[in-house]
């Protein structure tokens, strides 16, 4: 498979091109063109296997219609920690720079002032931790009746850190016509359970 035959956007294939990858990965061929399509998916993968950019790149070619508004979100990525929220805001710099996207990392540790700021501008990617999204919220500086797709990363990692109610509250705060894109490395009971709560009818694609 070849990256143009998944269905991505001019610009996102030559920042793909800029990167230097010669093809997509196992996860990438099956899960981008089935993320374009709008359908749910369960993507089982460990960390190495190009899992970051099999959502990235579809949700970037998504936000190419539409624009954000002030306080509403356009796309919610929940990440287990810090360092891996950051990775993402990186990917997304790296294969969005011929697009002018406002993304927004809400993370621990950082004032809450300069994150407010960002959510006024507008923001078509946030990436939180699910403690910080969840304080935010309760300010009343965040609404999340907007997101379009949401997208919950290392799913076991949040079962370990002991995420999972807040990642069932914040499931129940966003439309119920939503996007939802998936990741765990394991699949435990918990986390099958979660899957068959927020999922619609989802591609599980296991590499
Ligand atoms: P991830 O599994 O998302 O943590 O990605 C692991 C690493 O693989 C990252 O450093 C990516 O830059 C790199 N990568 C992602 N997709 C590809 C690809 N199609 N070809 C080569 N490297 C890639």
């Amino acid at each position: 498979t070849k990256f143009s035959e998944l269905g991505l956007s001019a610009k996102v294939l030559s920042a793909v091109e800029a990167a230097g990858y010669s093809e997509p990965t196992p996860i990438q061929a099956e899960a981008i063109p089935h993320a374009l399509q709008r359908r749910d998916v369960l993507g089982i993968a460990q960390t190495g296997t190009g899992k970051t950019a099999s959502f990235v790149l579809p949700m970037i070619t998504l936000l190419e219609q539409g624009r954000a508004r002030a306080r509403m979100p356009r796309t919610l990525i929940v990440e287990p920690t810090r360092e891996l929220a950051a990775q993402v805001e990186e990917s997304f710099n790296k294969y969005g720079k011929n697009h002018k996207l406002n993304v927004a990392l809400l993370i621990g540790g950082v004032s809450f002032e300069d994150q407010e700021r960002k959510l006024d501008r507008g923001v078509d990617v946030l990436i939180a931790t699910p403690g910080r999204l969840l304080d935010h919220f309760e300010r009343g500086k965040l609404l999340l009746t907007g997101v379009d797709i949401l997208v919950i990363d290392e799913a076991d990692r949040m079962l370990d850190m002991g995420f999972i109610p807040d990642i069932e509250r914040i499931c129940k705060l966003l439309p119920f016509t939503r996007q939802t894109l998936f990741f765990s490395a394991t699949m435990p009971p918990e986390i099958t359970r979660l899957t068959e709560q927020f999922l619609q009818n989802p591609v599980r694609v296991e590499v």
